[in-house]
């Protein structure tokens, strides 16, 4: 997998990638990143990537030329062209980060990571600066817009160092724990782990959908509180009921939106309908 990141200020990526996880799979070659100036693309005295926005207001436009300049250096044609380009633009996702973009998620970061219908290999982020980019270049190449909240930043290049992360760790053999994956906040659907029934729990039990449960480690004690007895008895199922439970918590205290999609067995929904019981 190769990540192309397209944007005003490549210092800003100096030292971002050299830590953890990420540094290991860059150095293993697992995974490519490219950073790329687009001032390197104008032709001015200048290097002039901007330009007032038609039809008068605050704050000036990325121009589309350089834009569309450094695309072209790394072959990736318009989306039209590409469309009929064969299978290296078919494993090729071209993405504007924004604001106005749809909500980066979980299920997103499986898809660039080549975990979905579609076999990618890879994915050029285009970071935004100042009102953002000329239009056309989103028409023109982009295959989404991508937001990564609902908040506004000053450029495109966190957005995009924030979609790089959650998506090399997805990656097959980035992770220590092959399945660590599968089994945290917003992990695969329940239905789809059938590896974690019997034995020592894993550290992440299946979430299914939901937030993740809470992690303790020692000491057992700590600010005058106890670790959960339960976690230190070795009763296997009794900690896998726990952790569900908790699962459910969470995630009814934090984002209630997400039960609704979540792989909710009967015992999670007499769970759930006890945990709210208890907080009338
Ligand atoms: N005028 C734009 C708007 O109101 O939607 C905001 C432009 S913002 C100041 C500059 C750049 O930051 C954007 O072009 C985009 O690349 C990036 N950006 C800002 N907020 C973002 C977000 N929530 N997700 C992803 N990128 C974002």
């Amino acid at each position: 997998m190769r990540f192309e990141i397209v944007t005003i200020f490549p210092g800003f990526f100096a030292g971002i990638f050299e830590n953890g996880i990420l540094r290991r799979a860059l150095a293993e070659g697992l995974v490519t990143v490219g950073v790329h100036d687009l001032r390197t693309f104008t032709h001015d005295r200048h290097r002039t990537v901007d330009d007032r926005p038609f039809g008068g207001g605050e704050g000036m436009v990325l121009k589309a030329e350089p834009l569309a300049e450094a695309l072209d250096l790394l072959g990736i044609k318009p989306k039209t062209e590409r469309e009929s380009g064969g299978d290296a633009a078919a494993g090729t996702r071209v993405i504007l980060l924004s604001a106005q973009g749809r909500r980066f998620t979980q299920a997103m970061a499986r898809e660039l990571a080549g975990l979905g219908s579609a076999k990618l290999d890879r994915v050029v982020l285009i970071c935004g600066r100042y009102e953002g980019v000329d239009e056309r270049v989103n028409e023109l190449y982009c295959n989404m817009e991508l937001s990564i909240g609902d908040y506004v930043l000053s450029g495109g290049e966190l957005a995009a160092a924030v979609v790089v992360d959650a998506v090399m760790r997805l990656i097959p053999g980035v992770l220590g724990n092959e399945a660590s994956g599968e089994f945290e906040s917003f992990g695969v659907a329940d239905a789809e782990i059938t590896s974690d029934t019997e034995g020592v729990p894993r550290s992440q039990h299946g979430a299914g959908g939901l937030l993740d449960y809470p992690h303790y480690t020692r000491p057992a004690e700590f600010g005058g509180l106890r670790a959960p007895e339960v976690l230190m008895n070795g009763d296997h199922q009794q900690i896998r009921r726990w952790r569900r439970e908790q699962q459910l918590r969470k995630t009814l205290a934090n984002r209630p939106d997400l039960l609704e999609g979540a792989a909710l067995s009967a015992e999670d929904r007499r769970l759930l309908e006890a945990i709210r019981r208890e907080a009338r």
